[in-house]
This record gives structure tokens, C-alpha cells and sequence, in this order.
């Protein structure tokens, strides 16, 4: 590994291409020069050419030198990273799901770089994503229209005019472009600027969505409106008592529209205010002076963002690249062993070990049977019984076997088999 580190450092300090960029601004600088002097007097163009020569050969000839670092240090990684990996290949799977579906893995790459706000290279990816279907559709007749249909969804209007209007079901064209900068741009707002104004104006124009997904964000964002209030340094006024007013005056205002859901929280923020100014040492503390505010209301807003969007609060494409960056070691051993071993699988749509993920990427919660202790799977899924207690479905047939009824093994529920139900997790 320190192979790879000192090689990294030095493409870093070496290999970046400010220089060559610098040399080749000169070269234009120049030739601009003497284009404008041509046009200038233009019987003197032979000896303006001429003056150009040497001059030109020389601006190549260090940018060649310029390159020739950049190269050294590209090399030198290059080669520490082979020395590193030389042994180790990838593993390869069999049967590659995501093979025959392209489209699938260009519209996460594309959303992906919506979602991190680089807005031009996502256009730049669509546009060639989507003139490559077109050559496809050039040898074989026609495009492919999964292929292309998503591409609609993230098509900037202005260069994409030969898409079609709309997609088929009736979204603006480029929605997801035009959604994702709306998200930067109030994004911006409250984390760099510390500005609650375009956020609290989105929550208002979404309150009734909002409240439907039984959201916390309105709230959230006027208790931080409410909290600036009272400690901002930069409102129009430093005293501490009209600060307070200030803040009351907006409770006034806000807060009646919360206190049906947040009655009690709304009257604690009020009651905060006979603390003033010593909140520091109030029970009301954490609600003051919490670093981490902006950070946790630009969470909440992201996640409702996109949540309203159909969309996971992380892109799927980082979580996917992160889970396998953590996974792969286990599964590169458990390649190795099998070939060494010459083992099989046993089991088609299960790995023979546990892949170590941190519990923020498990998404599908697993349900182990608590009679047999077994996992449930597709030919073994957890039943729930009409008492409400859930066992895996080998586990009932077992108990169950030569009885028309059968007691829960849990509670003194007695029920017929067949009224057990199929949970699904
Ligand atoms: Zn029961």
C-alpha cells in the first residue's frame, strides 16, 4: 500500500497539468498576437509568419517537456498499482444481472451526477448516452426504447431538441434537472448561507405532501427560524431582550399552525424565553446551541426532497459502489476458496457467507423463524398466524402436521393452518 500512497503523491504534486495548460495559454496568446498584426498590415504577413517559427517550435517543445512529468507520475501509479493487484483478480460473476441491462446503469451513473449538482457533465452524459442509442438504432432498425425513455426524464431542454416533447407520461422535459437544481440552489442557502428563507418557502408550497408523508421538516425549519431568531449575531439588533421579541413575535405568527402535532415542543421553545439571556444554562440548551442544525435540517430537507421525488435520500449508485467496495474483500476470499477447494454453492440466490455491511446499508430486514432458528427464504417465508405471531412456514407444517387446528407455539391461540397468511419483509 505505501507503493501506491508515495506514487499518489507524487502524480499530485507532479502530475497535475497547470504548467502544460499555462504554456499552451502562452502558445494562444502568441498566435493571437500575430493574427491581429496580419489583419492589422497585411503586406506584412510573410515576415510576421516567419517571426512565428522559431518561437512556435519552442512553445511545443516545452510543452512536451511539461507532459513528459505528467506522464512520469501517470507511470509511476500505474505501476505501483499493478505491482499491488498483480495477483488478485476481480471477482467475476457467472451470471451478470446487470449485463444485459445498460440502461439501468446509465441512468443511476446520470442520476448520480445530478444528485452531487455537477449539472453539465450529467448533460454531457445523457447527450452521448443517447446518441449512442441512436447509432445502435442506425445497424439495427430501431432504437431501443427503454434504452431511451429515461433519458427524457433527464434531457436538458435546450440541447436536447431532437428528443421529443414530452415523455410519455406527460413530465416536462429535463424534470429531474430542473428538480435537482432547485434542491442546490435552497441547498445552498441554508448550509452555506445559513438562510432558512427558501427552504421554509418550498415547506409552505409542499406543507399538505409534507404532512401526508407525516414529514417533520416544516416544524423543524421554524424552530430553527425561531432559534436564529434569538441568537443570531447578525440581526438588526444585538440586545438580547429585543431578540426575544423578535423571536416571540414569530412564535406568534408560526407556531399556532404546529400545535395540534407539536403542542408540546412548540411550548417549550416559548417557555425557553423566560431563560433569556442565560440560555446557555437553561434546561433549553441543546436547542440553542446546536452546532449541528444546519446540517441536520439540510438532511431532513434532502431527504424529503427526494423522497417526494421517489427517490432514496443517498443515491443509490454510492451506495451500490460503497456496499461493494466493503463486500468485495469477503467475496474475493470466498472465490479463491471455492476454486481452491473445488466447492459449490449450495444454494442459488444466497452467498455461503455473511457479507459485513454497517447497518445503514441493510435495507431488507431479515426475519429468522423463532421455532426452527432458520432464516426464511423464497420456498421457506415467514406465515403469520390470526393471532399475529409470525413462524417460518416449514416451522407450521411441522406443528401443524396430522392436525385440523393447531395451537400457536406463543399464545393459547388455536387456528386452522390454512388462516395463516404469507408475510412479506
Ligand atoms: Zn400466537
Amino acid at each position: 500500500m505505501e507503493g501506491i500512497l508515495a506514487a499518489h503523491k507524487q502524480l499530485e504534486k507532479k502530475g497535475n497539468l497547470s504548467k502544460a495548460v499555462d504554456d499552451v495559454q502562452k502558445l494562444i496568446d502568441l498566435l493571437q498576437r500575430t493574427r491581429d498584426a496580419v489583419s492589422d498590415s497585411p503586406d506584412l504577413t510573410a515576415l510576421q509568419m516567419a517571426k512565428l517559427k522559431s518561437p512556435v517550435k519552442q512553445a511545443f517543445d516545452k510543452l512536451e517537456d511539461d507532459l513528459k512529468e505528467v506522464n512520469k507520475g501517470l507511470n509511476q501509479y500505474q505501476k505501483a498499482l499493478k505491482d499491488k493487484f498483480k495477483n488478485s483478480a476481480l471477482p467475476t460473476a457467472p451470471n451478470d444481472a446487470m449485463a444485459s441491462q445498460p440502461h439501468l446503469i446509465n441512468r443511476a451513473i446520470a442520476m448520480h451526477l445530478l444528485r452531487e449538482g455537477k449539472f453539465d457533465v450529467a448533460s454531457t452524459f445523457v447527450k452521448e448516452v443517447d446518441s449512442r442509442a441512436e447509432e445502435h438504432a442506425n445497424h439495427d432498425g430501431a432504437i431501443n426504447e427503454t434504452d431511451r425513455s429515461w433519458v427524457q426524464d433527464f434531457a436538458d431542454p435546450e440541447i436536447m431538441e431532437d428528443v421529443q416533447e414530452a415523455s410519455h407520461d406527460g413530465r416536462e422535459r429535463g424534470h429531474l434537472q430542473n428538480r435537482f437544481s432547485e434542491m442546490y440552489n435552497i441547498l445552498d442557502s441554508l448550509r452555506n448561507q445559513h438562510n432558512l428563507g427558501p427552504a421554509i418557502e418550498w415547506a409552505r408550497v409542499h406543507s399538505q405532501e409534507l404532512e401526508n408523508r407525516g414529514s417533520n421538516l416544516e416544524f423543524e425549519l421554524s424552530r430553527l427560524k425561531f432559534v436564529e431568531l434569538y441568537t443570531s449575531e447578525d440581526t438588526m439588533t444585538s440586545d438580547s431582550f429585543e431578540k426575544s421579541i423578535l423571536a416571540l413575535e414569530y412564535a406568534r405568527t408560526v407556531f399556532p399552525t404546529f400545535s395540534s402535532r407539536y403542542g408540546r415542543e412548540t411550548s417549550s421553545l416559548l417557555g425557553s424565553l423566560a431563560f433569556s439571556p442565560d440560555l446557555a444554562e437553561s434546561p433549553y440548551q441543546s436547542y440553542f446551541y446546536n452546532p449541528d442544525a444546519w446540517e441536520q435540517v439540510s438532511a431532513s430537507f434532502t431527504r424529503e426532497f427526494c423522497g417526494m421525488l421517489g427517490l432514496s435520500e443517498r443515491s443509490p449508485l454510492y451506495t451500490a459502489v460503497t456496499a461493494g467496495g466493503i463486500a468485495l474483500p469477503v467475496l474475493e476470499k470466498v472465490e479463491r476458496v471455492m476454486a481452491q477447494t473445488r466447492g459449490q454453492w449450495t444454494s442459488v440466490n444466497e452467498l455461503p457467507v455473511e457479507t459485513p455491511l454497517p447497518p445503514s446499508y441493510l435495507f431488507h430486514s431479515i426475519f429468522v423463524c423463532p421455532v426452527s432458528k432458520e432464516q426464511a427464504t423464497d420456498a421457506n417465508p415467514p406465515m403469520m398466524m390470526p393471532c399475529g405471531h409470525v413462524i417460518a412456514k416449514e416451522s407450521l407444517e411441522a406443528h401443524s402436521r396430522g392436525k385440523s387446528r393447531m395451537k400457536c407455539p406463543y399464545c393459547p391461540n388455536e387456528s386452522h393452518p390454512r388462516e395463516s397468511k404469507r408475510v412479506y419483509i
